[in-house]
């Protein structure tokens, strides 16, 4: 069947429910066999129990009425009809002298006076069950007074055929219950493997999901909600393993092509300066150049680490609660000389009175607020206006970066999160597409998002966070 070489059969979950199914089939089909057998011999005992009991009257009756020498004659007669292997009767007077009895031939003359002598008192009776030498069969006795004068009247009967029927019933619960076993196990197993084969296709899949085919999945088909739900599982995991490749794939690609562009260029200044003049000063030049290539490189690499780190999750945030203004404050401070330089003005549209908390790594946020307003002021041109602002925005807060630069695209809008990803307009600025991915990648690890809105006139960056209090 479908089992793998070198799986050991035994520890297949198949296996173990077809075992389960038996044990408790095999547990219920004993408890039914035990109350018929208990209910049977109770029901034959009783019967047995009944017979003696009526036998015993009758012999009361005969006695009281006509004497010893009658019920000794009715002894003969009563076992003889009844087989006098089967039966015997006895009478013992109080001191266990026998005064009456039936033929014991066939009971190697057993005489029973020490039953006689247990005897209960008048109107009472009680029985024995008890094994005789040389009988195969159990004998039940019955002792009671047939007089006032305390003589003892004993009845023994054979168990003989009660044992029989009984041993009938064993042999034929045993034929049932081994061909019952067997088709239930076969049963169980048929189901147990019916149940699992939905498992199987999704081991199938798995096994045959190579380097290059993630686009296999698990077909569904008509199996219960726990395969299904299963299946959806493992199909939505390979849903996610592909997009997360296809985008490694991407994110390798764009590396390779962003490196290239530079250390293509430091290796043109190089080249450049071995075939020149071989004068001190362009050799400084180049040096110089070289430096200042690396630097970038060395720069554009650490971030694509930081954003690597950070959206996997590998890079700790180091969450304290903080008032996001005064950070937005800082940072207005901090570019105020660089945009005076571009005649940019900066303008903190709220007054610094918010206290809406939040928990954040002061630094990484320090960063996505210099990065947002680092873009305002180098996409905004001379004249132009920044303006910051922070407000409280359904249970958390917000902060907005506007600018009345030069807008960005319809076409570049969706894309300007992405790494490497560098808008039509911004062709003619320095810059390494870089700085919104890291921005959005730490806001999203603190659980907060980063909205774009643009026209021709300016953009508005909005940074939206959860509040302290609706983290808890
Ligand atoms: P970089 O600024 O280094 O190009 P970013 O990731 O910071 O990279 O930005 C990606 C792109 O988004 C930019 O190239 C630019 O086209 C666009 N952009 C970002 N901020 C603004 C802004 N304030 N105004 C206009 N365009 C912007």
């Amino acid at each position: 069947m479908f089992l793998k070489r070198g799986t050991n059969f035994l520890r297949t979950t198949t296996f173990r429910l077809t075992l389960w199914y038996l044990v408790v089939f095999s547990i219920l089909s004993l408890a039914v066999f035990l109350v018929g057998y208990v209910s049977l011999a109770s029901h034959l005992h009783n019967q047995t129990d009944h017979e003696i009991m009526d036998m015993a009257k009758a012999f009361e009756a005969l006695y009281k009425e006509h004497g010893v020498t009658a019920l000794q004659g009715e002894f003969t007669r009563e076992a003889e009809s009844r087989g006098t292997k089967r039966m015997f009767f006895q009478l013992f007077s109080p001191e266990g002298i026998l005064l009456a009895t039936s033929d014991l031939s066939q009971w190697n003359g057993f005489v029973t006076p020490h039953l006689a002598a247990s005897a209960p008192s008048l109107g009472q009776v009680s029985f024995r069950t008890l094994s005789l030498a040389g009988h195969r069969h159990k004998v039940r006795v019955m002792i009671s007074k047939a007089d006032t004068d305390g003589n003892v009247l004993i009845i023994g009967n054979t168990l003989q055929d009660a044992e029989i029927m009984l041993e009938k019933y064993r042999e034929t619960f045993g034929t049932a219950l081994m061909a019952m076993l067997v088709c239930g196990g076969l049963v169980g197993w048929l189901l147990a493997r019916k149940a699992m084969s939905g498992v199987q296709r999704v081991t199938d899949t798995a096994t045959r999901i190579g380097r290059h085919d993630l686009r296999r999945r698990v077909e569904l088909a008509g199996e219960g909600e726990e395969i299904k739900a299963l299946a959806h599982a493992f199909n939505a995991m390979l849903e996610r393993i592909e997009s997360l490749l296809n985008e490694l794939q991407q994110i390798t690609d764009n590396v390779a092509h962003e490196l290239r562009t530079p250390i293509t260029r430091i290796r043109g200044i190089a080249e450049t300066t071995l075939k020149g003049s071989g004068d001190l000063n362009e050799y400084r030049e180049m040096a110089a150049s070289i430096i200042d290539g690396s630097d970038d490189l060395i720069e554009m690499i650490g971030t694509m680490l930081e954003i690597a780190k950070t959206d996997s999750g590998v890079a700790e945030l180091n969450l304290v609660p903080m008032n996001i203004q005064e950070i937005v404050e800082e940072a207005a401070d901090l570019f105020t000389p660089m945009a005076e330089d571009r005649g940019i003005n900066i303008r903190l549209d709220k007054p610094p009175h918010q206290t809406v908390e939040v928990l954040g790594d002061r630094s990484r946020l320090q960063r996505v607020v210099a990065n947002l307003l680092d873009n305002a002021i180098k996409y905004t041109p001379y004249g132009g206006t920044v303006i910051l602002s922070v407000d409280e925005y359904a249970g958390g807060v917000k902060v907005e970066i506007s600018d009345t630069g030069v807008g960005i695209n319809e076409k570049d809008i969706f894309h300007v999160f992405e790494r490497f990803y560098r808008g039509d307009k911004s062709r003619s600025t320095t810059g390494s597409g870089l700085g919104l991915s890291l921005a959005l990648a730490i806001i999203h690890a603190h659980g907060g998002n980063i909205t774009v809105k643009s026209t021709d006139t300016g953009s508005v960056f909005s940074i939206l966070l959860p509040s302290k209090q609706s983290l808890r």
